[in-house]
């Protein structure tokens, strides 16, 4: 039966073969993993772990697919989604969420208790996993901010508790994280407000859904921000609204995000990517730096 037969055998119903991943993904774009499972416990994990590493298959994580471009060829081996990772707990002024609970939830329940120090995280589509890796934010605030720690799974397979001075969050990257796959946080958030972080949250929901292509698929910001300035500026003030190849645009009503106006592939996606970087480059000496994550094989090389 080979591997694809001992994998199905473990997760059953939760293991599809050939399974397309642009559901998978707020972009709804990319090809068909070899296999998609679904773990929902911590020994489920540390199964696939060394079972991947023993067959010398690639593993790819996906929480949400809010921030990655997904190969039109699709990823080989096994794809793991948090999506059935679920679960979030209080106590006192803490609070703890799996990896693949969505952040936004996290945000309102928050609100919801009178906790401070999240309500600004409001509306960003990933799960506390994707928001982990890459320390998701917005309006000064991020999610190492308030961190107390987390719950990870090592290259070995071992489960591991790191707290935040252990590693060193920056501006969505952070070191200290290669090869570990989150399993839950928590964080200590502060007493506040609760008619406040209501409005705060309400104000911030609807700040997002005016500057933002929310009607449109996309994985958000396609670029960091450049040192002292906005990638979606530099874009802008470049001509590049609208522009387009085939399916997939520079969105009308935000420049720093590509829309998939229906039908766009990932290859698509990165010869727009290309095409913007490159004007910008030309036109103001800035390099563009990709916040997106590409998964798999691409025909050009990327950024
Ligand atoms: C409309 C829109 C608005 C957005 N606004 C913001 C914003 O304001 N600020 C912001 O920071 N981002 C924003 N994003 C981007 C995105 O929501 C965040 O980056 C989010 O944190 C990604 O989480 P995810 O679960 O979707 O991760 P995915 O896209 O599924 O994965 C992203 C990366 O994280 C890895 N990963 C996911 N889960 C785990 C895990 N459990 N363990 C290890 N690695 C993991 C994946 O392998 C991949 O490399 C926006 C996206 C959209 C579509």
């Amino acid at each position: 039966m080979g591997w694809k037969g001992d994998l199905t055998a473990r997760f059953q119903a939760r293991c599809l073969l050939a399974a397309p991943l642009a559901p998978e993904t707020t972009f709804k774009i990319g090809g068909a993993a070899e296999s998609l499972v679904f773990p929902v416990s911590d020994e489920e994990w540390t199964w696939l772990r060394s079972f991947v590493r023993r067959q010398g298959l690639p593993l790819t994580i996906l929480g949400l697919g809010s921030n990655v471009i997904i190969s039109d060829s699709g990823l080989a081996g096994v794809v793991a989604s948090t999506r059935r990772m679920k679960g979030l707990d209080s106590d006192g002024s803490r609070l703890s969420a799996q990896s693949g609970t969505a952040l936004d939830a996290v945000v309102a329940k928050a609100v919801d208790l009178g906790l401070s120090g999240f309500e600004k995280l409001s509306g960003i589509p990933g799960s506390v996993g994707g928001a982990l890796q890459i320390n998701a934010g917005a309006f000064e605030t991020a999610t190492y901010d308030r961190l107390l720690s987390f719950t990870a799974l090592d290259e070995q397979a071992q489960i591991v508790r790191r707290s935040k001075n252990e590693v060193r969050p920056g501006y969505r990257k952070v070191d200290g994280i290669d090869g570990l796959i989150f399993l839950r946080a928590q964080w200590e958030l502060a007493a506040g407000d609760p008619g406040l972080l209501r409005d705060i949250r309400t104000a911030t929901l609807a700040a997002r859904a005016a500057k933002q292509p929310l009607e449109y698929p996309s994985a958000g910001s396609v670029f960091k921000r450049p040192p002292g300035d906005y990638a979606s500026r530099l874009i802008d003030a470049c001509g590049l609204k609208g522009l387009s190849v085939g399916r997939a645009q520079v969105s009308v009503k935000h420049a720093g995000f590509i829309v998939n106006l229906g039908g766009a592939t990932a290859q698509d996606v990165m010869r727009l990517i290309a095409q913007v970087r490159g004007a910008v480059r030309k036109k103001t000496g800035v390099a563009l730096e990709l916040e997106q994550i590409p998964l798999g094989i691409f025909q050009e090389n990327m950024p």
